[in-house]
């Protein structure tokens, strides 16, 4: 990507879209464009097609997407099938239309199969069944991959897809009800030791194992793509470890300093049992991860309750 280029940020707001605007600003690229919501609303094709006709982007980043964790994933069924399948659409056939150059598509690691070996490799995708409670959010996000892939036979485009593993960091969400376990975790722990509560409730067994990977690692792994790889195979992004809800959730009690007791409400589901990806490929392409998960949860820890 030349430093001049247009590049376009689908969901400039969001937390990957805004780590990917932070290291385009960092490498020197000037030229970046984005709409807020209430200027363009991406579900709507005719205001995307003016966007695309107005501002001609070179390179798109397409981070936007309807995102939760577990309970929104799975209260939130057809929102999260509608409202992703559309943006993606609108955003990838425009990309077509108006001739960009490349286009990066920021696809999730829960479209892999439930029951698939650990770790993930790419080609495990449609081997098998999904996870029901995020089934609406995978079938949208494989739609997206295919659309890429396709789009790259049929048409020529040069598109591409990366597979990230579970996100945390700036701009992430709180919100308990429909947040990830991570900053749920973080702000569950932190206000009970601001109101020296006696118990925390944590959901599940604890047993489930996630991976966490910042997202400034996945943005800069983002921009060494979009700068050196081409082809219709996704690339999954994570860091290759994982832990228990469990062990997350005493780390995090470590980090916010919380002494009282973990209470586990198994009446919430526990998901996927594992989602471990398989890093080999990124890592043959010259990228890997530079942010350790304990300095990373205590510096969002920071930037998020105690820095404010
Ligand atoms: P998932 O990775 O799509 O399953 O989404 P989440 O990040 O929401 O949940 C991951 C795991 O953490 C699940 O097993 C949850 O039951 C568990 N978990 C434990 N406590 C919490 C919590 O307070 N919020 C959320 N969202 N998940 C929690």
């Amino acid at each position: 990507m030349e430093l001049d280029a247009k590049i376009y940020v689908a969901g400039h707001k969001g937390m990957v879209g805004s780590a990917v605007v932070r290291a385009l600003k960092e490498k020197g690229y000037t030229r970046i464009v984005w709409r807020d919501s209430k200027e363009l609303d991406l579900t709507q094709q005719s205001e995307v097609v003016d966007f695309f006709e107005k501002e001609q982007p070179d390179y798109v980043f397409l981070a936007a997407a309807k995102v939760g964790g577990i309970e929104a994933n799975n209260s939130l069924r057809a929102e999260f099938l509608y409202e992703n399948l559309m943006i993606q659409n609108n955003v990838i056939h425009q990309s077509y239309k108006y001739k960009v150059k490349k286009l990066l598509f920021f696809a999730s690691s829960c479209i892999f199969p439930k029951y698939a070996p650990q770790p993930l490799k790419e080609d495990y995708l449609l081997t098998g069944a999904l996870e029901p409670t995020n089934e609406p959010y995978a079938i949208a996000k494989i739609a997206g991959i295919k659309l890429c892939e396709n789009y790259n036979r049929q048409y020529g485009c040069n598109f591409i897809s990366v597979m990230p593993s579970n996100l945390y960091g700036p701009n992430d969400n709180y919100d308990l009800k429909h947040s990830h376990v991570l900053p749920a975790l973080l702000r569950k722990f932190h206000e009970a030791k601001q109101g020296n509560l006696a118990r925390v409730e944590v959901w599940g067994s604890g047993r489930p194992k996630r991976e966490f990977l910042h997202v400034d690692d996945l943005a800069q792994a983002s921009l060494h793509l979009m700068e050196t790889y081409a082809g219709n195979v996704f690339v999954n992004i994570g860091t290759g470890e994982d832990l228990s809800i469990k062990a997350l959730a005493e780390l995090i009690q470590n980090i916010v300093g919380y002494k009282g007791e973990m209470i586990w409400n198994t009446d919430k589901p526990d998901g996927t049992p594992r989602k471990l990806l398989d890093v080999s490929l990124i890592h043959s392409l010259g990228w890997s991860h530079e942010m350790d998960l304990e300095e990373g949860i205590e510096r969002v820890y920071r930037e998020k309750f105690i820095d404010v």
